[in-house]
This record gives structure tokens, C-alpha cells and sequence, in this order.
């Protein structure tokens, strides 16, 4: 069986939060809609239980018994700032070797369509703003997560490489801070959403103050991961370049930290006192993100306007879905 005869989407790091709202979207939506599963379309969720993308070998396997003719590859080593900070070498390496088992094996099997995933931090610590799809290789990256970084855009090189030489159809994302059921909750490395749901939780529960790092005036822009999914979906339908395309809401739809944790408060219906901990970092102030590539060709594909789920009824199913699984012992 050749490549391009099946009909198969494997998703690498299926199990993820991206991949498991792309999951949920390509079972949920009804197959007329824009994003629904298609007529024929099988979608594969890999998870690394079933295959370390460390090893070029065992991709290739499990590659060969699925013959997928396009690949979503969310698969990566992530982690929170202090997580990075203290691995450098294990996010380098981990993550290039992924890279390259997904992308040369892609390549021996002809899989007609590959879409990676970046992230915002692959930007240059100095760049001026909003970050734009052409800035990524302008300058250094920060360098609390240069291993991670780096590994990142190097997809990007990779992508035009086998473009370059062979014609490959290889692709990249990049989202902005995303959020969503299933995200990680462990203090210890999770970003800012999850995190202060899990401390919000014990708060209430313990009857002792919510405690928010930093300031509280931090910008971001969130993405609930079912948007972006479908967002994943549009781009493997529509999207012709290998150059990446910035998934994210729009610059003006920023949010303040404060404005997250009283979001939070409220979702979760807290009342006791709520406290900033400013000895603890900041991080960068804002790091907007402009999403004029996406609406521009989204357009120009005929997809009718995208509407991005409200930011309070995104966190609120987030909440909840934290709350099912906390009980359940999660
Ligand atoms: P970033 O968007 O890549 O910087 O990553 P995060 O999702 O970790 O967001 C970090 C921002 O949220 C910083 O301004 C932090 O000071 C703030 N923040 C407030 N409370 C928390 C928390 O409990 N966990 C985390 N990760 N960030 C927090």
C-alpha cells in the first residue's frame, strides 16, 4: 500500500492537550461542518506508550503499520519555565530527535502533508512587537528555554530543507499560550491557567489564601485548545505554505493575569482572600502575537469567519473538566 492511497491522519502526541481536543473536535463536529471528520478520513491518535519518537526505528514502524497520508505532529518534551531552566539538554535532544524520526520518516513513506507545532517562545528575546510569522530566526531566543527553542524553529529549517530538495509538503503552527480539558495540572510545571485552577482548588479547599505569582499584570493571549484544533484542521485542509502560520486570537484580545485568576475566582466560586506573590517572576510583560496571516488567507479560502470560543466559557468547560477529573483522582 502506498502512502498516498490511505486515508489515514496520524496525530503524534495524541494523548496531549492539543491532541486530545483535536480528538474531541473531529468527534464532535458533524461531518458537514468545516472541521468535522470527512467521508472516509481515518484519524490515528499515537501516544508515546505506543512508540518513542526518540527512535527513528520504532517511527518507522509504527509508521509503516498505519501509512498515514498526513501527519499532525504535536509529540514534543514540554514543560514549564522551571522545568526548561533546569534541562536544557534533555528539551534539546528529546525534542530534535522527534523531529527528525517524524519528519524523515514522513519523508521515506511520502506522506503528502506534515503540520508541526512551534510556540510562541521561539521568538527572539529582543524582536519588536507584535510578533509576525517572518521574526522567528531575527535573534536569540530567551534564554530560560534555549533548548526547547532552538529544537523548535530548527522545524522550520527542516520543513524548507525537505522542501527545498525533495518538494515536501512540510508545515508549521505556532499558538499562543493554549489551555483546555486535559492540560497538565501539576504545580510544578504547569502554565499559568492550569495552574491557578489546581491552586484555586486547594484554596477553597483548605480554606487558605489563593495565592497568584507575580503582579497580576502580565499580558497573554490564550487559546482554548478546541479552537486551535480546529485551527489544526483548517491548516491541513487549506494551508499551501511551508513557512509557519501564528494560530491565535486577535492582538486587542490580550488578557491580564489579574483578569485570569478573577476569571478563576468566579468559575470556581471562591471567596476567600486572594494574594500576589511578587516575589515571585513576572516573566515577560506582554508578547503579542498578530494573527493578520490566518484571518488574511483564512478568508481567501472561502472558511467562513472563525469564531474563537468566549475566554469565560472556554475556562468555565475548563474547570469543570478539571473538577471530573480531580475527583476521579486524577
Ligand atoms: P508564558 O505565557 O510562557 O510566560 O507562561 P505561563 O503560562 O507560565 O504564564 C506566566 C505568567 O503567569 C507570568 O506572568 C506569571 O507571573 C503568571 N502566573 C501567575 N500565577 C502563576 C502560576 O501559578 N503558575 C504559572 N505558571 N504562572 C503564573
Amino acid at each position: 500500500v502506498s502512502a498516498t492511497q490511505s486515508n489515514v491522519i496520524l496525530v503524534t502526541g495524541g494523548s496531549g492537550l492539543v491532541g486530545s481536543a483535536l480528538r474531541y473536535v473531529v468527534e464532535h463536529e458533524t461531518a458537514d461542518s468545516t472541521y468535522g471528520k470527512r467521508k472516509g478520513e481515518e484519524w490515528i491518535f499515537l501516544s508515546s506508550s505506543e512508540c518513542d519518537l526518540r527512535d527513528i526505528q520504532q517511527t518507522r514502524k509504527v509508521f509503516n503499520k498505519y501509512r498515514p497520508k498526513e501527519v499532525i505532529h504535536l509529540a514534543a518534551r514540554v514543560g514549564g519555565l522551571f522545568a526548561n531552566m533546569s534541562s536544557q539538554q534533555t528539551f534539546l535532544r528529546d525534542n530534535l530527535l522527534m523531529n527528525d524520526s517524524v519528519l524523515q520518516v514522513s519523508h521515506e513513506i511520502r506522506v503528502k502533508k506534515v503540520v508541526s507545532c512551534l510556540s510562541t517562545c521561539v521568538f527572539p528575546d529582543q524582536v519588536t512587537y507584535p510578533l509576525t510569522e517572518e521574526k522567528i530566526h531575527l535573534g536569540q531566543p530567551h534564554s530560560s528555554n534555549f533548548g526547547y527553542s532552538h529544537a523548535k524553529r530548527l522545524i522550520d529549517i527542516q520543513n524548507h530543507a525537505y522542501h527545498d530538495q525533495f518538494g515536501d509538503q512540510f508545515t508549521s503552527v505556532i499558538p499562543t499560550n493554549v489551555f483546555g480539558p486535559g492540560d497538565n495540572y501539576n504545580l510544578q510545571s504547569a502554565h499559568v491557567i492550569p495552574g491557578l485552577i489546581h491552586k484555586c482548588y486547594l484554596a477553597k479547599k483548605n480554606q487558605t489564601p489563593f495565592v497568584v505569582f507575580g503582579s497580576g499584570k502580565p499580558l497573554r493571549q490564550f487559546i482554548y485548545s478546541r479552537d486551535l484544533a480546529k485551527l489544526f484542521i483548517w491548516v491541513l485542509r487549506e494551508y499551501k505554505e511551508i513557512d509557519p502560520i501564528i494560530l491565535s486570537v486577535a492582538e486587542e484580545d490580550e488578557v491580564p493575569i489579574k483578569e485570569v485568576a478573577n476569571a478563576i475566582i468566579e468559575a470556581m466560586n471562591f471567596r476567600g482572600p486572594v494574594e500576589y506573590d511578587t516575589s515571585k517572576a513576572d516573566g515577560q510583560y506582554r508578547k503579542p502575537a498578530s494573527n493578520s496571516k490566518l484571518t488574511k488567507l483564512m478568508k481567501e479560502s472561502g472558511t467562513k469567519h472563525f469564531e474563537f470560543t468566549p475566554f469565560k466559557t472556554a475556562l468555565e468547560e475548563s474547570v469543570e473538566w478539571f473538577l471530573e477529573s480531580y475527583d476521579n483522582g486524577a
